[in-house]
């Protein structure tokens, strides 16, 4: 079972919920789990899990490179590149690395084979174990702006055992954007972390129209600083039918937890509870699926 824990926007506490259910399963359930931080711009979930990491591997695409001698400046490369990664001046062919999404065809239909296709390094990828919490994440290179392949690989490594039952969980980036469409893609649920304000509204009806609409995926939600904000969340969900599974109330000692680098539920185990109730929820939400 793969579960992605997404927001619409970022600070509402994604990585909490994503650490402490994968703590809370691994401890109270006893259940083998996986947790992949997908968040490559700003993974965190290490800062809070700890692993010890024993591997390392580094992202890499290929982008174009000109032979200027057998160049003729014909223009086709730049012709047929959909994401303008590729021009063609009066004395030489441009390539704008970071824009490029390997496609390759400019290479293919360059007639003079002038084109080469070269390594670019988008990231790493770590893997390791937090105690008995198989960990994975990502690492976008500085200055990279392709988050998206980086989180296909990393979701093509950070596998489980052949014929082992795990539970993987992903810690989405935050927002709409391409890279969360990676991340959710193939998933069993979605759950959506918000908080009870306009904007953590607007957000999560946005991130609902894409897990559920769009994907087709089951969601639920946890309110995260319920107590803060309005009741339009818990309006939307009801009149959306979305359930709402579990509310994290507004709580200083979960702030200063965070803050200080430490797993919330290790230091106020009385929320376990509540996190076991939601991964109970979207394990029966698969089972109904199924
Ligand atoms: S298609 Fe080939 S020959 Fe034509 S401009 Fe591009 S690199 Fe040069
Ligand atoms: S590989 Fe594809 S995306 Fe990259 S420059 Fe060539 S045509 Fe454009």
């Amino acid at each position: 079972m793969v579960i992605a824990v997404a927001s619409g926007k970022g600070g509402t506490g994604k990585t909490l919920v994503a650490t402490g259910l994968a703590d809370v399963l691994s401890e109270d359930v006893g259940a083998p789990v996986l947790l992949v931080d997908c968040d490559v711009e700003e993974p965190n979930a290490h800062l809070f899990l700890r692993p010890e990491i024993e591997r390392t591997e580094d992202v890499h695409h290929l982008v174009p490179q000109v032979d200027a001698d057998l160049c003729t400046l014909c223009g086709r490369c730049a012709q047929v590149c959909a994401f303008n990664a590729i021009a063609v001046v009066p004395t030489k062919v441009l390539v704008f690395a970071e824009m490029c999404h390997a496609c390759g065809s400019c290479a293919r239909q360059c007639p003079e084979g002038a084109i080469t296709e070269v390594p670019l390094t988008l990231g790493r990828l770590e893997f390791g174990h937090a105690g008995s919490i198989g960990f994975a994440h990502g690492l976008l290179e500085v200055g990279q702006a392709l988050a998206t392949p980086v989180i296909r690989e990393l979701k093509r490594k950070a596998q489980p055992e052949p014929g082992s039952v795990v539970t993987t969980i992903y810690d989405a980036p935050p927002g709409n954007a391409c890279s969360v469409v990676e991340t959710l893609q193939d998933c069993d649920y979605a759950l959506l972390v918000t908080e009870p304000t306009p904007f953590g509204l607007h957000d999560l009806r946005l991130a609902v129209e894409l897990a559920r609409d769009a994907l087709g995926l089951p969601v639920g939600v946890v309110i995260n600083r319920d107590g803060l904000g309005d009741a339009g969340v818990e309006d939307y969900c009801a009149e959306a039918s979305v359930p709402v599974l579990a509310r994290i109330p507004f709580d200083r000692r979960i702030a200063h937890a965070y803050s200080e680098g430490q797993l919330w539920t290790q230091a106020l185990p009385e929320y376990r509870p509540l996190l076991r109730s939601v991964a109970d929820a979207a394990l029966r939400a698969r089972e109904v699926r199924q």
